[in-house]
């Protein structure tokens, strides 16, 4: 099996970083954050551990992590042959690591980027090798989910191609090609989807609960579009949503006021244990009230 950077331990590294070791590859497991390399390295074991439970393999938690090497060095990325970057939906933040990891990872490694929307022609200009630069959009939680969108930028060759939809492969992801374009599919039409959702709620016309119960009881969606947000990350909701608003210059994707409130006070949904539910309980989230019609959204006072 091959060597294959994960840059970035978050919700999508992390479960990255799973999926490639149970699947028996070697990882190395990079973020700039001491606690989220130690945050991550939990939640796999954890992951490990409930794996079955949730209709998951039987994983030996043990043998997963003994495969993965996690750190904040950039370095130990020079031996990969692949390197998946997951880190914060920010294209500054993006930049910076692209031309850092130009010049540490080896010439003949092929870069994947796991974006929400950021265009991946875009995202591999960054590099001197657009050629070796692939887009993966992974869905959450990775280990669990059959499917990714798969996007080859504007110069991405068959080669570097192929060998991405190998590597999905062994990870037992079925991939789904589509071409580049901000949001790509999937995202273009979730985050409207999941904007509006909060305009429900920041408007006072309905609550969190009402919104999601409209789309699982008459839509039969196993899960409403704020239950969505929270398991994404509130925040990363937000992120893209900007960068579609952004990159098309159209309104139709202006953010919601209330998921920028709710970026700023912490509120990220799953991941920091409150977003439009409150995860003490994980199995029972309990929703938040509606915002009355401009009063503060109740999502971020109570
Ligand atoms: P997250 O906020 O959970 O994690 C991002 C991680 O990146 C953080 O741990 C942060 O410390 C780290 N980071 C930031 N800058 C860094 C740098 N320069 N070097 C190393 N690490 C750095 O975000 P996430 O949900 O894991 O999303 C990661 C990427 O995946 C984003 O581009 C997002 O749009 C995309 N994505 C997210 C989902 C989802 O459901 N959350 C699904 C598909 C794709």
């Amino acid at each position: 099996m091959t060597l294959t950077g994960v840059v970035g331990a978050g919700v999508m590294g992390a479960g990255v970083a799973q999926n490639l070791a149970q699947a028996g590859h070697d990882v190395v497991l990079v973020d700039n954050d001491p606690d989220a390399v130690t945050k991550a390295l939990s939640t796999i074991e954890l992951n490990c551990r409930t794996s079955r439970l949730l209709g998951g393999p039987d994983l030996d938690p043990d043998a997963v992590l003994a495969r993965i090497t996690a750190g904040t060095d950039l370095a130990p990325l020079a031996d990969a042959e692949t390197v998946i970057e997951n880190i914060t939906e920010n294209w500054e933040l993006k930049r910076a690591l692209y031309l850092e990891l130009d010049q540490v990872v080896r010439a003949d490694a092929v870069f994947v980027a796991n974006t929400s929307a950021i265009p991946i022609t875009r995202l591999a200009s960054l590099t001197r090798r657009p050629r070796q630069f692939v887009g993966v959009h992974f869905m959450n939680p990775v280990p669990m989910k059959p499917a990714v969108e798969l996007i080859p930028g504007h110069h991405t060759s068959p080669e570097a191609l192929e060998r991405v939809r190998a590597l999905l492969t062994s990870m037992g992801k079925k991939a789904i090609q589509v071409n580049d374009a901000c949001g790509f599919v999937s995202n273009r039409v979730l985050m409207l989807t999941v904007n509006e959702a909060a305009f429900l709620v920041h408007e006072g016309v309905a609550d969190a609960e009402t919104v999601d119960e409209v789309f699982r009881s008459c839509f039969g969606h196993p899960m409403g579009p704020l239950q969505t947000a929270d398991l994404i990350g509130v925040d990363t909701i937000l992120y893209s949503i900007e960068v579609l608003h952004e990159h098309f210059a159209d309104s139709k994707y202006r953010p919601c006021p209330l998921l920028k409130q709710m970026t700023d006070a912490g509120l990220h949904g799953r991941k920091t244990g409150r977003g439009f539910y409150t995860y003490d309980a994980p199995a029972a989230p309990s929703p938040v009230a509606a915002a009355g019609n401009g009063s503060r959204p109740s999502a971020v006072t109570r």
